[in-house]
């Protein structure tokens, strides 16, 4: 045996358990090693029977004295019943629906029970985890492992299970050099695994988690490394800015440009006319002129006689934009500028309708400078006569590969695009400085043009018919507004059944004579922009939706945002869905419900009702919540599996260490292991 034998060899497996086993990917003993556990309870410290009170949770050892099972006339079930007692005294312990552990011990049997006190007919335990009483007790009497399994397994058989497989952890390679260990203080993977699963102590779990989550960021800032070195040797287009001519087009608009924007725009061209790739990430909250930055970007690209592509996430989204960027050319400039829209609706070249065959033509021939298009466009970027930049608005809504497949290059001389991404998820500092570091970063950190911040109040249960009542006058004035359900993370089926019984409920009972439309996740593409096209154009008063509401879509006429479930989801992410409102010229309010059971979440959102910059939020998120719930971590490309147990400090250790392996030289002959688990993570990186 050995750690990829099949898990069956461990014991008697039924064929059920093999499945269900299956079915969490496990099927190696390797695997099952490997797969850690949600939770742990702790059963450690012992009672004496004697002191033992109701709605404790207790671990006790003693003799059974009595046990055997007995069918209940009351409820209809069968059931096994000990009498279990120690030098203190004796308790009545039952197993409801149980019954075989009747004949699982017999008086005399020194065994462990863990579970709950309840008082009936006298104090009792109430279907406790037991055991026999052995020096390894895996069970009882410990931090004691629970996981995340399917009904055909249960946590005592899986516990078992992993016992066996436990002294085979030790033929498991470690990924991690020694000299990294002895340096940075990290378990051998061999007790990280062993801890895991049955920790000695709190501590050293603790321990365990922090060595799992440095291994995965290590590799993350090894690829991110490995990538940036990359870069550096790519060719790309070297696209020679004239400052007076750039100059000479903001001049044109009817406003200034912020700080940041303008910021921005330099480091964009400064790093477009560098030989190797741009990798530059635009941070700012929705409203705050990325698009502006962008457009300029494209404008000096265009006029260097190259194309870009502009991709937007929705139809809707990309229509929206291209109409912008005709009104922005007509504008800032005189010189013709050939632009394209690309969707699977809309093939129009300079405004004017066209076949999506000419304008392929077109875009081949290098004659349109400008696309801006959805995923159908991203199938080919062979189509492009000579793309030098591409723009992701909105980067994490796009898979990773469909981006590396445009910008992988035509072969070793062919210019690789430079990339700017756009992106309303304020990334921390701290976290922008660590995990993004082959990234660089802009930021628009303030609102242009004066606009009114978004009134925002934590409802209390009992004035939701005035807020309703208050939505009500806004639609009579002609507004808009947004409800968003609460996050169901459990699982997708649910929030779906839980988007359209809030719909259901809100149509018939609340707003009779509004017109309510709803958009959830996995709804499908069309139907989705035609309730998003429905709420644009006015048709549809109130729009129930997930959080999914596409990001970024520009409805100025909205102006309530209602968040249910408040409770559930970070600060960055609520500002993100406030953020879609205010954005035309009439005062905008936002909204927070909490479900019945999340009081305690009143301090964080009283804070939001407070805040109004969405990166100071997302550090309070990072304090508050810490990496795994961190709104932007998951869709950014990063999946880190056990990002909830990162710490900043793990996090800083684990990019020095990346930095210190790579000087050491090249990391495929020095590290073959790191290596390899490094290097298929670059691809996915250009950018997140
Ligand atoms: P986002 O960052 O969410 O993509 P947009 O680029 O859509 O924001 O900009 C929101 C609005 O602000 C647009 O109507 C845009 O014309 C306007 N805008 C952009 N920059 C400025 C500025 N410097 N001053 C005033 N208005 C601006
Ligand atoms: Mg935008």
């Amino acid at each position: 045996m050995t750690i990829h034998s099949p898990v069956t060899e461990l014991g008697r497996v039924l064929p059920k358990q093999t499945k269900a086993l299956k079915s969490l990917g496990i099927v190696s003993i390797q695997d099952l090693l490997l797969y850690f556990p949600r939770r742990h309870i702790d059963f450690s410290t012992f009672s004496n029977i004697k002191e033992l009170k109701a709605d404790t949770t207790v671990t006790v050892t003693g003799t059974v004295k009595s046990i055997q099972k007995r069918f209940s006339f009351k409820t209809h079930k069968s059931l096994a019943e000990a009498v279990v007692s120690d030098e203190t005294g004796s308790v009545q312990v039952t197993w409801f629906n149980q019954a075989y552990i009747a004949s699982m011990y017999k008086p005399g049997d020194r065994i462990a029970l863990a579970g709950k006190v309840t008082l009936y007919k006298g104090l009792q335990l109430l279907n406790p985890v037991h055991e026999k009483l052995s020096a390894e007790n895996i069970h009882t009497g410990r931090l004691v492992p629970i996981y995340r399994l399917p009904e055909a397994l249960y946590d005592r058989t899986f516990r078992n299970l992993i016992q066996k497989a436990l002294p085979f952890s030790a033929t498991i390679p470690d990924t991690i050099p020694y000299f990294l260990q002895q340096k940075y203080n990290l378990f051998p993977l061999e007790e990280t695994i062993r801890e895991m699963h049955f920790p000695t102590s709190e501590y050293k779990l603790q321990q365990a988690k922090e060595r799992l989550v440095f291994e995965e960021v290590l590799i993350q800032q090894l690829a991110t490394l490995l990538h940036k070195q990359q870069l550096e040797k790519l060719p790309a287009y070297n696209i020679k800015q004239n400052k007076k001519i750039v100059a000479g087009y903001l001049k044109n608009l009817p406003f200034k440009l912020t700080q940041g924007q303008s910021l921005s725009i330099d480091s964009i061209l400064g790093d477009m006319e560098v030989k190797h790739p741009m990798n530059r990430l635009l941070e700012g909250d929705v409203g705050s002129g990325k698009t502006l930055v962008a457009f300029v970007s494209m404008l000096e690209t265009a006029r260097a006689g190259l194309q870009t592509l502009l991709l937007a996430p929705t139809e809707v989204l990309a229509k929206q934009h291209y109409e912008t960027l005709q009104k922005f050319l007509s504008v800032v400039t005189e010189e013709p500028v050939q632009t394209a829209l690309f969707s699977r609706n809309f093939a129009i070249i300079d405004g004017v309708e066209t076949t999506q065959k000419i304008l392929k033509e077109r875009i081949t021939s290098g004659e349109v400078k400008i696309v801006i298009a959805t995923h159908a466009a991203l199938q080919d970027a062979k189509l492009f006569k000579n793309l030098a930049l591409l723009v992701v608005d909105e980067q994490h809504r796009f898979g990773v590969e469909q981006r590396s497949v445009l910008l992988k290059p035509k072969n070793k001389t062919t210019p690789v695009p430079h990339l700017l991404s756009m992106s309303a998820t304020p990334i921390p500092r701290t976290l922008a400085l660590t995990l993004y570091s082959s990234l660089e970063i802009s930021r628009l950190d303030e609102l242009p043009g004066g606009r009114h911040p978004i009134q925002t109040f934590l409802v209390p249960e009992q004035k939701r018919p005035a807020a309703y009542d208050f939505i009500k006058k806004e639609i009579r004035a002609g507004r808009q507004c947004f409800i968003v359900t609460p996050l169901v993370e459990e699982s997708e089926k649910l929030q779906v059944k839980s988007v359209k019984t809030e719909f259901e409920k809100l149509q018939k009972e609340i707003f009779r004579t509004q017109k309510v439309g709803l958009v959830y996740g996995g709804m499908k593409g069309a139907e989705k922009d035609e309730a998003m096209t429905d709420f644009a154009t006015g048709k549809i008063d109130i729009l129930v939706a997930t959080s999914v509401v596409e990001v970024g879509v520009d409805i100025p006429n909205a102006s309530v945002m209602v968040i249910e479930g408040a409770e559930r989801f970070g600060l960055a992410q609520l500002h993100q869905l406030r953020g879609r409102v205010g954005r035309g010229q009439h005062k905008s309010y936002c909204m927070l419900f909490l479900s019945n059971e999340a009081q305690n979440a009143t301090e964080r959102l009283t804070k939001f009702t407070r805040i109004d910059n969405g990166f100071e939020l997302a550090e309070i998120d990072l304090e508050n919540r810490g990496f795994g719930n961190l709104f932007g971590i998951n869709q950014s490309g990063f999946h880190f599996k056990y990002g909830e147990y990162l710490t900043i400090q793990t996090l800083k250790i684990a990019k020095t260490a990346a930095e210190e392996l790579l000087q050491e030289g090249n990391l495929a002959i020095n590290y073959p292991g790191l290596h390899s688990l490094a290097q298929p993570l670059v691809k996915d990186i250009h950018l997140e």
